[in-house]
């Protein structure tokens, strides 16, 4: 029966693991919370939106806790790495998802410090955060997979503010460089990079609805992102199944970024 259940549990990505997912109360956070859960894993949500989160909480599968996290805050990402090892006795995923698009103002005359400084903060400074509190606790138990939401404006120009395509650039660069260091602890790094997921994020930055958002240029015909796509991307770098998988940045855009969609010969 043990052999049995190990054989199981040992085909499931993400069974018995310890997963936080920060932005956990909506969209491509909240789809990764319920796949997550439907493999096994114990989930921490870590989010500002504390009745979203709760909500999210009570719909999944396994056992799952809100904790409120402000991820600008280093103390609140602290507590959040904490109450998981008190809780489930370990942490074996993280998830920097939080991220928020900030206003697109095309001209840079119009853009303010401040707000490029919030999304940097949110959504890199964030991400650091999170990777720094996850390693350690995670060096101690050698091993881990920290996983960090990034974008297809990780790699090119022109899809969304500067701020948000800075922090997203930034973001593969702390993948890489946390990737080289946190190796040696057996803890693997990497980033999923999405295209256009029709969630509050997205729809509201580029005042799409849910239609508008499937109808955005895409290279793959047949096939509609959504957000449950990317967490099946985040999936697969948390489980064993990419045990040598580290310092990559996974896109899931249907080859939006190896094309140029203003000069496209095949369109
Ligand atoms: P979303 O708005 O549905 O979810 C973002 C979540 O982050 C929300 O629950 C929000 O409360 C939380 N959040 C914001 N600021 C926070 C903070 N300071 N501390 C803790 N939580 C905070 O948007 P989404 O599209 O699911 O975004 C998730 C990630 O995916 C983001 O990093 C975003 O940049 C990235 N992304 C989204 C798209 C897209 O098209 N939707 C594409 C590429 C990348």
């Amino acid at each position: 029966m043990q052999r049995l259940l190990f054989i199981v549990f040992s085909e499931i990505p993400t069974a018995r693991k310890v997963a936080i997912i920060t932005g956990g109360a909506s969209g491509i956070g909240e789809s990764t919370a319920i796949l997550f859960s439907k493999h096994g894993a114990k989930i921490i949500i870590a989010d500002v939106q504390d009745d979203l989160a709760k909500n999210v909480c009570k719909d999944l599968v396994s056992s799952a806790i809100f904790v409120h996290c402000d991820v600008t805050k280093e103390s609140d990402v602290e507590n959040v790495v904490n109450t998981a090892v008190a809780k489930y006795g370990k942490l074996d995923i993280m998830i920097n998802n939080a991220g928020i698009a900030g206003a697109v103002k095309p001209n840079i005359l119009d853009n303010e410090k401040s707000d490029f400084e919030q999304v940097i903060n949110i959504n890199l400074v964030g991400a650091f955060l999170g990777t720094k509190h996850a390693a350690r606790v995670m060096i101690p138990n050698r091993s881990g997979s920290i996983i960090s939401t990034a974008s297809v404006c990780s790699t090119i120009g022109g899809g969304g503010s500067h701020a948000y395509t800075g922090s997203k650039h930034g973001l593969v660069g702390l993948t890489k460089n946390t990737a080289v260091e946190l190796g040696q602890h057996g803890i693997r790094v990497n980033c999923v990079s999405p295209y256009l997921v029709p969630t509050p994020l997205a729809k509201d930055a580029l005042k799409l609805d849910d239609d508008g958002c499937k109808r955005a240029y895409s290279n793959l015909k047949g096939a509609v992102l959504g957000p449950e796509d990317v967490a099946e991307a985040a999936l697969y770098l948390a489980s064993n199944e990419s045990k040598y998988v580290s310092g990559h940045n996974l896109l899931v855009d249907g080859g939006y970024t190896i094309v140029n969609a203003g000069l496209c010969l095949f369109a």
